[in-house]
């Protein structure tokens, strides 16, 4: 009989903003006994909703629970920056065009505008608010000699690739942005923009009026398998499931799946207070815009407005390697002060603008930037480890799981049946060792960006 045993469950840095912004969601009940379902699902992030939504669209009839160990929109899902990517995202690299190929980079360019459609229809079909999902598009934004060459670089592959962009100068940056920081931009159309907390729980609130039961602040500590299925356990209670999906990206280690192949990064962001009428005018530039930074390892900023949820600034920046999945409190106030100096550079013009709130949250990648998307046992499935790029390939993963329970194939699994398993990490500590020494060189490189 296999049993599988959470050593940790999630623990959350600061507030996840995306959803303090907004009309507080109707708490959901916790797990207080023992109930069945055919597929429970573990993990109501991306992955996790998106599974469910898939489950629904095979078979309306399935009986299907989820189980998170937070609130929905608080866990990683809650924490991002909203860029729903269509494009390569490679965050490894050094323009995001990553060393796959042409032909594997049209591939996964074709299954995250499938993810963006899925996103797309369940917005639909859910009648959640437009705002909270907009194909807006984005803008590599550069404001070094090193990231004007990283978005030239980068615009040789999409035109390789046959893919629609543009190029901007100095004066269309700051006419967008409203900013005078950034010497050029690179614009791709393809990018939906996600107020994440409105749309998670959008969906959240879609997949329950389909009969879909959520439970949040419902921590699974155990799985073990039993005469039909699987059971797991919670503080208060159990659910026995014909099958389970595990949607709980890294926190897969957690249970002793992949151990030693998984590399946890921490990412801090920050949301200022929300800007009064001058700062507004005094900032200038469009209502809604997002910028990633030409050199991954920048830093990212977003014109937020009224429809997702006030006229603000999001900032993120830093990645740190903590294979314990948890930023420590002075790592959150370093990170804030040198946000705050990204800021000040970007928007001198906002000099006394507050941040109101201040984040940590947690990304899974591979070394070798696969997924793990596949059965682990008869009936276990995993929708996990979403490398860069968690709400278009934590779609695909949930997407990918639920057809894997339900006996089915498409370009999803199929694109995921071919990924090798994670790659072997050195032992603890030397991954942290050098995975830090390595990202603080590349944000050293990256510090104007
Ligand atoms: C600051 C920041 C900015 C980012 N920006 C972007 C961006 O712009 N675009 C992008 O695509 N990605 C971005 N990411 C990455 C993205 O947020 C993640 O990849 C994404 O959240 C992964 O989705 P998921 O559903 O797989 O996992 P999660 O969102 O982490 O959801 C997993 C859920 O599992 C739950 N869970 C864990 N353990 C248990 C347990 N034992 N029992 C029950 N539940 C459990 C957690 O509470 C959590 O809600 C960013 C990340 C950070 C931190």
């Amino acid at each position: 009989m296999a049993t599988y045993q959470a050593s940790r469950l999630p623990v959350f840095n600061g507030p996840a903003a995306w959803g303090a912004i907004l009309a507080p969601a109707p708490a959901r009940p916790t797990l207080a006994a023992a109930t069945g379902c055919d597929i429970a699902i573990l993990g109501g992030g991306f992955a996790g909703l998106s599974a469910a939504r898939r489950l629904k669209q095979i078979d309306p009839g399935l009986d299907v629970v989820i189980l998170d160990a937070a609130r929905i929109s608080e866990g990683g899902t809650g924490r991002n920056s909203g860029f729903m990517i269509d494009l390569p995202h490679e965050l490894t690299s050094s323009d995001y065009a990553g060393g796959a190929g042409d032909s594997h980079d049209r591939q996964l360019t074709r299954l995250n505008r499938h993810a963006i459609d899925f996103a797309s229809e369940a917005v639909g079909e859910y009648a959640i608010p437009p705002g909270y999902f907009q194909r807006a598009g984005k803008i590599n934004a550069a404001a070094s000699d090193a990231g004007m060459a990283a978005n030239a670089s980068y615009a040789r592959h999409l035109r390789n690739l046959d893919e629609a962009h543009e190029m901007l100068d100095a004066k269309a940056m700051h006419e967008v942005t409203g900013s005078a920081y950034y010497g050029g931009g690179l614009y791709t159309p393809g990018t939906a923009m996600l107020q994440p907390a409105g749309y998670v729980r959008g969906l959240a609130a879609g997949l329950e009026r389909m009969g879909v039961q959520i439970y949040e602040n419902a921590a699974v500590l155990t799985i073990e398998s039993a005469a039909q299925g699987w059971q797991l356990r919670t503080a208060q209670g159990a659910v026995q499931a014909q099958k389970i999906i595990m949607a709980n990206n890294g926190h897969l280690e957690r249970f002793g799946f992949k151990r030693g192949q998984l590399m946890h990064i921490m990412l801090n962001a920050c949301m200022t207070e929300e800007l009064p009428e001058d700062a507004i005018r005094a900032l200038g530039g469009h209502a809604c815009w997002g910028a990633t930074p030409a050199d991954p390892m920048g830093t990212t900023v977003r014109r937020i407005g009224p429809a997702q949820g006030g006229n603000r600034i999001v900032i993120r920046q830093g990645g740190y390697y903590r294979p314990g999945m948890q930023t420590s409190t002075r790592d959150l106030a370093r990170l804030t002060r040198a946000m705050r100096q990204k800021f000040d550079a970007r928007f001198p013009m906002l000099a006394g603008i507050r941040f109101q709130y201040a984040w940590s949250g947690h990304l899974c990648l591979s070394k070798n930037a696969v997924s793990v998307m596949r059965e682990l046992e008869p009936d276990l499935y995993a929708a996990c480890v979403q490398n860069g790029l968690g709400s278009a390939r934590g779609t695909l993963t949930g997407i990918g799981a639920a057809e894997l329970a339900c006996g089915r194939t498409s370009a999803i699994t199929d694109f995921f049946a071919t990924q090798n398993e994670p790659t072997r990490l050195p032992p603890h500590p030397f991954d942290s060792i050098g995975a830090n020494a390595y990202l603080r060189w590349k944000e050293w490189r990256a510090r104007l960006e």
